[in-house]
């Protein structure tokens, strides 16, 4: 049995010692001020076992990791008229370009940009008012992740929402062509909360665990079928990294989604939901030491997606 403990205890210390950890993000004070020397991990397998290292119970701002959990609220929501509003290619641009959505006629080409994830929370505020929607994403993350104790990071909200100017081009485009039907300042304020909810390695690798199970959480509930976690999946190996998404799929090969507070939440499916944390990011927003422990990791266990199952 191959001793997952041991391999990223081994990994830990080898990311203690890299010196080139990338940049953190700055354009929030609460995000600038965090050390680039973190790294934690935590690896929950398909039997339950949870193995962490580093810093894996220090809790970190999700960002974007967050639009995984918006995006499968909101399909269980418009099911997949979800898709006549957001695409489903990568887009081989910035988490936040503008370019395509005029040529696209304001439908973005993923639910894991920028645009694609406003549009998202625009869906979910249907029927809602906007501190209502923000509590339904907090109150799934905290189920999936089975811990009451996940919160939003107000001063990061507050951040978003102070420099969120590209965000707040975003929304109003898409408004202009149709394609936001609330106040493009509620959809905004539903998107900047989700990207603020604070969460550690442990436990965002707990709310994974629906991907890595078809759909299931332990003891059998059933977040989502099967078939919408496999697709959940395979968007997030073709767009979790924006542009850098092939360069993720060629070194790691797992479906993964990035945050720029450093997090990335990958699923190895039937195997395993890993979350790895370090916040300086590389020239694409990505975490920079997070991809090379997740590179490690698949190259000790086999468990890319390519490769054939190991037993
Ligand atoms: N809050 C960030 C933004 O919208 C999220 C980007 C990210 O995590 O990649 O600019």
């Amino acid at each position: 049995m191959t001793d997952i403990g041991g391999i990223i205890s081994e990994i830990a210390a080898e990311m203690a010692t890299v010196e080139d950890r990338g940049t953190v993000a700055s354009y929030i004070p609460p995000l600038a001020a965090i050390d680039p020397g973190h790294f934690g991990i935590a690896v929950i397998e398909a039997d339950g076992a949870c193995h962490v290292a580093g810093d894996a119970d220090m809790a970190f701002s999700i960002q974007s990791v967050s639009k995984v959990f918006a995006l499968t609220l909101a399909l269980g929501k418009a099911g997949d008229a979800l898709w006549k509003r957001v695409g489903r290619e990568p887009s081989g641009s910035a988490f936040n370009s503008i370019v395509q959505l005029e040529t696209e006629s304001g439908v973005p080409r993923n639910p894991f940009i920028n645009a694609g994830a406003i549009v998202v929370a625009d869906m979910i505020l249907s029927g809602h008012a906007p501190r209502e929607a923000i509590g339904e994403i907090l109150r799934f993350v905290r189920a999936v992740a089975e811990d009451d104790t996940i919160g939003i990071d107000e001063a990061v909200a507050r951040g978003e929402q102070a420099t969120g100017f590209r965000n707040i081009a975003l929304a109003n485009y898409m408004r202009a062509f149709g394609n936001l039907h609330h106040p493009v300042d509620h959809a905004l304020g539903v998107y900047f909360h989700q990207c603020a909810i604070a969460m550690s390695c442990r436990q965002l690798a707990q709310a994974g665990r629906y991907l890595m199970m078809q759909g299931r959480v332990p003891g059998g509930g059933r977040i989502v079928s099967a078939a919408r976690a496999r697709r959940i999946n395979a968007l997030m190996m073709m767009c979790g990294h924006y542009d850098g998404s092939g360069e993720f799929a060629f070194r790691v090969g797992l479906p993964g989604k990035s945050g720029v507070g450093g997090g990335i939440l990958a699923i190895a499916p039937g195997r395993a939901s890993i979350a790895v944390w370090s916040p300086g990011l590389n020239e694409r927003g990505n975490s920079k030491i997070g991809a090379v422990a997740l590179e490690r990791l698949v190259h000790r266990t086999g468990w890319s997606v390519f490769d054939p199952a190991a037993d």
